[in-house]
């Protein structure tokens, strides 16, 4: 994407959140690691550049720096927190350790007018984290703003195009963190908001049709937010040379297959091919209970289907290239190049034979979650899906402790239906990041229905509220609904005579059971 607004990450916590900030903004921007050299950087023509926080001190051995090439190229740069101090300590300025530290919700004191803190409040809640501080400021500079610990707790030079602050206002805790981020990106860098869901459906159909030509597409549908999406654009881009293969292994939930050949497919006009494959995967899966197996067993059948499909269609039409729902921070964090601790096997359509090479199209691969799905709605897709939970690959194959089979995943099917039906009831949907509803295939619990005694199963429900995966906490659903959905699964659900709730966070918990 051209002219982006770069975030080079010094090892923060939040380079992504910022890049999200941006975005809201209305103004494309992307996370880079901060050992990019500054002509790597200057090469991709940024329309800005925002310096992030992170864990190390400005005058330690081996500290990332600022290359001061980027300022004498005269693009306009915000630093934050460690980035601040990186910028002042490259043009001139001091950074020291006053012994005085800030962490968590500080009162700022703004001190004359400022194009960065435009027309807000002169005292202001801002969040801090640092135990160093700039002390004096680089020539040029006029300080802002100060705080107990901070006596320049931001500073601007707009002829330069300028600012920085010790405080991070990409955070929801500073009150004022998005205006402060909108004065940087609009008044002081003089960008405009331009880069809206229309602009990016436009710039990637543009995209998709340069890189396709007239050859033929084809996507593996899941029935999730990211491949539905990616499947409309590429299809707004070249109608018909895309073909969909819908994989149906008998772990979907309630109502899927439905959703995707009638509803999906009807809206979009997409050629969606259904390839039902659930007794194959049902026998594959007999006896196993290890989770990394069952993992292993669904990914393995599930590229062995689709090569088939691939195969088949292949010969039907001449295939070139492959769809594709790679997200942005898939991307940030393969380029990482951290090895991070591989905790459960993804499954995806990679791994397919060196025969049947294709071309990956990957029109969602510098967006967000949330921007997938404003990007999803502006097509024209239905909310239900835009806005359906994430449902892994391995589907209720991982959601049933113990073994898989056809009886347990109609129980837990029923049971699914029925939390996932008086979510949406009540208007909750949105709230919930994830819902998966968990059958205990292995554990059984005694229970007292109609006088008598049954020995049934437990089912678990494991409601989470996340922003992006990576963490996530229980969800406070209300009582009344749990309630609810308890009777109501005891009730309708036979093999069922008990109904629990996970108040596990992640970390330590997985969202998944397996
Ligand atoms: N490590 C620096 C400090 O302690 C910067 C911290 C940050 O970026 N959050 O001041």
């Amino acid at each position: 994407m051209k002219n982006p607004v770069l975030v080079v990450d010094f090892g923060a916590q939040y380079a992504q959140l910022i890049a999200r900030r941006v975005r809201e903004a209305k103004v494309y921007s992307e996370v880079v690691p901060s050992d990019m050299s500054a002509a790597h950087m200057l090469s991709r023509e940024p329309a800005a550049i925002i310096l992030s926080g992170g864990p190390a001190s400005v005058y330690a051995q081996g500290a990332p720096q600022v290359d001061k090439a980027i300022f004498e190229a005269g693009v306009p740069v915000f630093g934050m927190c460690y980035g601040f101090q990186a910028m002042a300590k490259a043009l001139g300025g001091t950074v020291e350790q006053t012994g005085l530290s800030e962490f968590g919700g500080t009162q700022l004191d703004r001190s004359g007018p400022s194009v960065l803190f435009g027309q807000t409040p002169q005292a202001q809640s801002v969040w801090m984290s640092h135990n160093d501080s700039v002390t004096v400021a680089p020539d040029g500079f006029t300080v802002t703003a100060s705080s107990a610990g901070a006596t320049v707790a931001a500073f601007e030079d707009t002829t330069r195009r300028l600012a920085g602050v010790q405080f991070h206002p990409e955070v929801g805790h500073t009150d004022f963190g998005q205006e402060i981020l909108s004065h940087f990106l609009y008044d002081i860098a003089g960008l405009a908001p331009s880069w809206t869901a229309d602009s990016i459906i436009d710039e990637q159909v543009a995209k998709i049709r340069q890189q396709v030509g007239d050859k033929k597409v084809l996507c593996a549908l899941s029935g999730g937010v990211d491949s539905s999406v990616a499947a409309a654009l590429v299809h707004k881009a070249v109608g018909d040379q895309l073909t969909c293969v819908f994989v149906d292994h008998g772990l979907l939930r309630a109502g899927e297959r439905e959703q995707v050949e009638k509803d999906y497919a009807s809206i979009t006009g997409i050629d969606v091919r259904t390839v039902d494959a659930s007794e194959q995967f049902l026998s594959a899966l007999a006896g196993v209970t290890d989770p990394e197996q069952k993992r292993k067993i669904i990914g393995r059948e599930f590229i062995r289907t689709f090569e088939k499909a691939a195969r088949d269609l292949s010969a039907e039409k001449d295939i070139e290239f492959l769809v594709q729902g790679t997200l942005y921070p898939d991307v940030v964090e393969s380029g990482g190049g951290t090895g991070t601790a591989n905790i459960k096997s993804h499954h995806n359509v990679g791994g397919l034979p060196e025969d049947l090479k294709f071309d990956l199209v990957e029109p969602l691969r510098t967006l967000f979650k949330d921007e997938v799905r404003t990007i999803g709605l502006q097509l024209g897709l239905p909310e239900s899906l835009v806005w359906r939970h994430p449902f892994p690959g391995p589907g209720l194959g991982i959601r049933i402790i113990g073994e898989v089979n056809r009886e347990r995943l109609e129980t837990l099917r029923a049971a699914d239906a029925i939390a996932r039906a008086e979510l949406t009831a009540a208007g909750l949907e949105r709230d919930v990041w994830q819902f998966p509803v968990v059958l205990l295939g292995d554990v059984r619990s005694v229970g007292v229905q109609g006088d008598g005694r049954t020995y049934g199963h437990p089912i678990v429900l494991r409601p989470v509220s996340s922003e992006d995966a990576m963490t996530a906490d229980w969800s406070r659903l209300p009582y009344d609904l749990l309630s609810r959905i308890s009777t109501r699964i005891t009730n309708e659900v036979r093999e069922v005579n008990r109904v629990t709730l996970d108040i596990t966070s992640k970390p330590p918990g997985t969202i998944e059971w397996e």
